[in-house]
């Protein structure tokens, strides 16, 4: 499946009941080449409301700290492990994780990504290890399979609690570094 046919089937998916309360999917942006993969956990309102991810007041400090380091946008692929906002942006239940799984495995296996990294404990607990510390664990690396895989605080997180942006800041710094030993 090519990732143009994914994201229509995607685009029609009623397989949780996230389709009936959404306004849009929010299928992933970005370069279907990119040696690097964002994920988060769930589209919030802005997203809903755009159809893109990453691109309320969140997401302008993600781009920030992008713009920051050097990574370009645009060369980066960004999407959430739920393709549909959650009610009033609760956290997802495990059945509609279940469900929406297979479309970020799949554009996983599109995009063949070298460095994946989660923002956030919600989506670092579902793809690197079920026990995720984010306060402890963030900005560490690990190995799985044939990713490098590491989990950032998620952007909102950083909204709330500033005192975590400089910790953000050196996680991006050598997150830029991994990139140019690639
Ligand atoms: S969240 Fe995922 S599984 Fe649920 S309806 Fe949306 S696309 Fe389908």
């Amino acid at each position: 499946m090519d990732m143009e046919t994914l994201r229509r089937s995607c685009g029609a998916c009623d397989k949780c009941r996230l389709a009936e309360t959404r306004t849009n999917v929010v299928f992933g942006v970005g370069s279907e080449d990119a040696d690097l993969m964002f994920v988060g956990e769930a589209p919030g309102e802005n997203e809903d409301l755009s159809g893109i991810p990453f691109v309320g007041r969140a997401g302008k400090l993600l781009d920030s700290y992008l713009t920051a380091v050097g990574i370009d946008r645009d060369s980066v692929y960004i999407a959430n492990i739920l393709k549909c906002r959650p009610p009033k942006n609760r956290d997802p239940l495990p059945d509609e994780e279940d469900a929406c799984m297979p479309y970020l495995r799949e554009q996983v296996r599109l995009i063949r990504p070298k460095i994946i990294v989660c923002l956030g404990r919600i989506a670092a607990m579902r793809l690197i290890k079920p026990d995720f510390k984010i306060t402890q664990e963030h900005g560490v690396w690990f190995r799985r399979g044939s990713f490098e895989m590491s989990a950032f605080y998620h952007p909102s997180a950083l909204l709330r609690d500033p005192r975590k942006r400089e910790d953000m800041l050196n996680d991006m710094q050598a997150l830029a570094e991994k990139l140019k030993t690639l």
